[in-house]
């Protein structure tokens, strides 16, 4: 299963899940298992120091137990980073169940699996995530009151996540251009579902010059006709000659392939993971002179939206917690200009700090 190449490979072969766990010193798993419904699930908390541990549930055929178990534990990992650098009192945690979200949903799984979540006392609170609806979300909440962004409460994220990342790229603006105004920039927004159609209608607002693209027609045209914005191909969105490359859709599109084509001098878009491999790619980013806005960062709109609905706050909250983006972003990529260091270790490092800072305060009770 594991490769052995020194003694703390070995230690994960005699103690895999433990030895996982302590790597990045996550706090706490549940497995969860169920004959009658077929749940298989695991809970990932992987840190509470903030507050609650929150993070979606996903449901996806993992094709063995120790997939699940690595995505679970690398996703609960990025949700304490992104509820830290967004300054949200939450922890971070994710679930996974395993299986095909085609064949295998029922009411019973889902209540079942809202019963372990229950079982966490309010240490873990869920949401959806890849592969889950409102209908299963609500069946959770049969089971538990540890569940955010259900039908009717704090509604659609992408709102405030495309906010969020108009935000963060103005910034990137202001750091590379010497003013944030986005009028006139050229900006290519790939992927125009949830979030991109909500960003062109802000970049279109205050004047940019809006490329589009998306493998789904319908969307690309409803867009287009909508925003004005000029559509481009789907490869071809690599070659443009823009200021601003916005990725709204897929991860890891920022890849050698890639960065030796992209001609903008900003990266900034809401999609997760866009760095294929964030030491080689954040560093040749910046190596060419690109200030590339951390995804975390950039796309914590969403998690907003959900802290807005577990302290009963305002959406005019959410959009203003979401403004706060820009700050933080010009932080980062001041840091990152001064110390030489690309910008998404910047900004794992500032998430550590708070989580270091803060955890001091709340020690002594
Ligand atoms: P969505 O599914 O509504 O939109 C994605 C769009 O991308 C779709 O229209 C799809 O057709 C298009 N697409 C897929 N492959 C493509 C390709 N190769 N080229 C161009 N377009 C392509 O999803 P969304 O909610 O808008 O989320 C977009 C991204 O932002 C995702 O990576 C998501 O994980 C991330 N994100 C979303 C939120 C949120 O609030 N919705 C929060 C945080 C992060």
């Amino acid at each position: 299963m594991f490769e052995v190449k020194n003694i703390e490979d070995t230690d994960l072969v005699k103690n895999p899940v433990i030895a996982q766990m302590s790597k990045h010193n996550h706090e706490q798993l549940l497995f969860c298992n169920d004959s009658e419904t077929g749940l298989k699930a695991i809970i990932a908390v992987h840190s509470t120091v903030l507050g609650p541990a929150l993070g979606g549930t996903r449901m996806w055929a993992y094709n063995n137990e120790m997939e699940a178990l690595n995505d679970v534990l690398r996703l609960s990992r990025g949700m304490t980073y992104k509820n830290s650098i967004s300054g949200l009192n939450l922890g971070g945690g994710k679930a996974v169940i395993i299986g095909d979200s085609r064949s295998m949903k029922s009411e019973a799984l889902f209540r079942r699996f809202g019963k372990f979540v229950n079982s966490l006392a309010g240490k873990y609170i869920t949401a959806e995530d890849v592969g889950i609806s409102p209908t299963d979300m609500t069946w959770v909440n049969m089971e538990t009151d540890h569940v955010v962004g259900l039908p009717g409460k704090s509604g659609d994220p992408s709102p405030v996540t495309a906010h969020g990342t108009y935000m963060g790229m103005k910034a990137c603006a202001k750091a590379q251009f010497g003013s944030d105004s986005l009028s006139g920039k050229k900006v290519a927004v790939q992927g125009v579902g949830h979030v991109g159609g909500y960003l062109v209608d802000f970049l279109t607002k205050e004047g940019a010059e809006v490329f589009i693209s998306d493998i789904h027609d319908p969307t690309l045209k409803s867009i287009s006709e909508k925003f004005g914005a000029k559509v481009v191909g789907l490869d071809e969105i690599y070659d443009l000659d823009m200021d601003i490359y916005a990725p709204c859709a897929l991860g890891a599109t920022i890849n050698d392939d890639t960065i030796s084509r992209l001609k903008c001098s900003i990266i900034a878009g809401a999609a997760n993971n866009q760095l294929k491999l964030e030491d080689v790619h954040g560093k040749a980013v910046m190596d060419k002179g690109m200030i590339y806005a951390p995804d975390f960062t950039l796309n914590a709109g969403g998690v907003i939206n959900c802290y807005a609905e577990v302290k009963g706050l305002s959406p005019e909250w959410a959009m203003s917690k979401a403004d706060e983006i820009y700050t933080t972003i010009l932080n980062i990529v001041n840091r990152s200009h001064s110390e030489g260091t690309p910008t998404y270790q910047i900004a794992n490092k500032m998430a550590e700090e708070r989580i270091e800072s803060i955890g001091k305060v709340k020690l002594p009770l």
